[in-house]
């Protein structure tokens, strides 16, 4: 069998977009599966795995909440899914209906497509309506420019609103992905202006245009500046170094968490289990995302 007859490499040239010639055939494998190699190195895989965050009894948010958060990740998803492979990708999503998903299943998903990117997708709550702003999480060191990329985009085609910074956090789905991971909230449903806007499509397809961009690596025009109060934990570049008792064992909801939103109190819950290597127990399970 010759190498141009291997349907893992066939497979890849399509991916690709690079035609075929019968002549060239084996040549032009080779560059393909250069271009391949060399774009996995450089984090810019072909393959994404999208993942919509909660999904069937697990509607996101805090209990209560108006604007669900499970439909609005996968509208976003989905979109996102048709931006991505007008552009030649393969997309893998760990969910494309109202089910609900088990975080040790969407990232067994995720690892099984080697040389992949996990892009999961949220919105975030809190319990002070104020609160705004876009935010992206990675945790594993080759996710920083995956997230970077995807956190400027978003930023510069949102709404007016905070750069709340990118932070590097041990959600489940970040941690225990072996490939490059980034969770990114696209802003908070129980702001009164970002969550009329997450009930427009129109600007849940902007949202999903932006990831694409960044997805794609493409230049912000213009990012926001951290939001002041992050501005003493730059690390440059918008990410910040989030302080550090936020990121201690927070197993109930304190004081002061409940001044950030059950979103992220839940992540710490989840950021607990992370410590412990145990997927969350489904009694503590209201919320699912990593
Ligand atoms: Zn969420």
């Amino acid at each position: 069998m010759s190498c141009c007859s291997r349907p893992a490499l066939s497979g890849r040239l399509a991916g690709a977009a690079i035609p075929r010639r019968r002549d060239r055939g084996c040549s032009v494998v080779i560059m393909a599966a250069f271009i391949a190699l060399a774009s996995s190195a450089f984090g810019q895989s072909r393959t994404i795995v999208l993942d919509a965050g909660h999904g069937g009894f697990d509607r996101g948010g805090v209990p209560g909440q108006r604007i669900s958060e499970k439909d609005k990740t996968l509208d976003v998803a989905l979109r996102l899914r048709q931006i991505l492979q007008a552009s030649g990708y393969r997309v893998i999503m760990t969910r494309d209906s109202d089910v609900f998903v088990p975080l040790p299943t969407r990232v067994a998903i995720a690892n099984s497509y080697r040389g992949a990117s996990f892009v999961s997708i949220h919105f975030n709550c809190a319990s002070r309506a104020g609160a705004n702003g876009i935010e992206t999480y990675y945790f594993r060191g080759d996710s920083a420019s995956l997230a970077s990329s995807i956190h400027r985009n978003v930023l510069s085609g949102a709404a007016p609103t905070e750069n709340r910074g990118i932070r590097r956090r041990g959600f489940y789905v970040l941690r225990r992905t072996a490939i490059p991971s980034v969770l990114v909230e696209c802003g908070f449903l129980t702001n009164p202006t970002e969550g009329s806007l997450a009930l427009s499509g129109a600007y849940r397809q902007k949202l999903a245009v932006q990831i694409a961009r960044g997805i794609r690596r493409e230049p912000a025009p213009y990012v926001r500046p951290l939001t002041s109060s992050l501005r003493n934990v730059s690390l440059g570049n918008d990410f910040v170094r989030v302080p550090a008792e936020t990121f201690s064992t927070h197993r109930r909801r304190s004081s002061k968490s409940s001044k950030s939103s059950r979103h992220s109190t839940s992540k710490k819950r989840k950021q607990s289990s992370d410590d412990s290597e145990k997927p969350r127990k489904k009694s503590k399970k209201k919320k699912s995302e990593g």
